[in-house]
């Protein structure tokens, strides 16, 4: 089962998040074909993302993170809400490139060096949130890290694993470590020591996250969530859209090619309407 484990350590001053998402990224991998490095690299932008929807503090919040690079996978979208459905697509869902010297996958050459990404965090009442920070090495962790002390003026580090076989996601998950206000340097020196002192990739790959939190840092009071990558698309939410078209558009569209096909890439559903359809929309019209 997936997890997302929140807590707190350092006497409260640091919070720490480990996210596994493993079925999360399988998910995806099935969705949209995904390759190994397709899985790899949107897998590790699924992981960050189920981080900063588990942050959300209001029911209706949600975040959608958009990266737009110059590598070979082409613009990544993924989103999620406070209930941690999370989703996402990569425009290049074949995307390959050799695997690097040390046989791990290049998400750095699908990511790319040169672009943006672009969080926009709706708490549900007011204007969303927009933070637009450039890219720099193309490795996920740092694009957001870079992200939050630059956009949000919180420093934040981010640990991402995702392993790939064979075109089947193996492992993924994360840890995040973000100092709470008025945290001392001691307190963040031990936790980063901490965690440079082990393999990182290799503990948090064979271990639970419940675990993780309960043998790595000695927490004893936590939370646990359940993430899922389930799309919020519905046949009603695409027909309201549709609708802003206006009446006019839509038969015209309908007498062009008899039907007007949508498609949801995050789920890679389609659906389909026909003129049934929209003389239901605008029922004054019917003949
Ligand atoms: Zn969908």
């Amino acid at each position: 089962m997936d997890k997302v484990v929140r807590t707190l350590i350092e006497n409260g001053e640091i919070s720490l998040t480990v996210v596994q998402n493993r079925d999360m990224v399988q998910k995806a991998t099935v969705t949209h074909f995904l390759t190994d490095l397709g899985l790899t690299t949107l897998g590790q932008v699924l992981t960050a993302v189920t981080y900063m929807a588990s942050s959300l503090k209001d029911e209706k919040g949600k975040v959608s993170v958009t990266i737009k690079g110059d590598g070979e996978g082409g613009d990544i979208c993924v989103s999620g809400n406070y209930d941690l459905f999370i989703r996402g697509a990569i425009d290049n869902p074949y995307v390959y490139l050799p695997q690097k010297a040390n046989g791990k996958e290049d998400v750095e050459g699908a990511i790319g060096r040169k672009g943006t990404i672009t969080v926009i965090r709706d708490d549900g009442y007011s204007q969303p949130f927009v933070g637009t920070c450039e890219l720099s090495t193309g490795n996920v962790a740092d694009e957001f890290s870079r992200y939050f002390a630059l956009s949000e003026q919180l420093p934040t580090a981010f640990f991402l694993v995702t392993k790939a076989k064979e075109e089947n996601c193996v492992y993924s998950g994360g840890i995040m470590v973000q100092p709470m206000p008025g945290a001392s340097a001691e307190s963040v020196e031990r936790v980063s020591d901490l965690l440079s002192s082990m393999d990182v990739e290799e503990k948090l790959s064979a271990t639970d996250a419940e675990t993780f939190v309960k043998e790595v840092f000695g927490a004893t009071e936590y939370t646990v969530r359940q993430p899922l990558y389930r799309c919020t698309c519905s046949r009603e939410y695409l027909r309201d859209i549709l609708m802003s078209f206006g009446e006019e558009e839509l038969r015209r569209m309908i007498k062009e090619d008899g039907r007007i096909c949508t498609h949801c890439h995050f789920c890679n559903t389609d659906y389909v309407f026909y003129e049934d359809d929209v003389n239901e929309m605008f029922p004054s019209e019917q003949k």
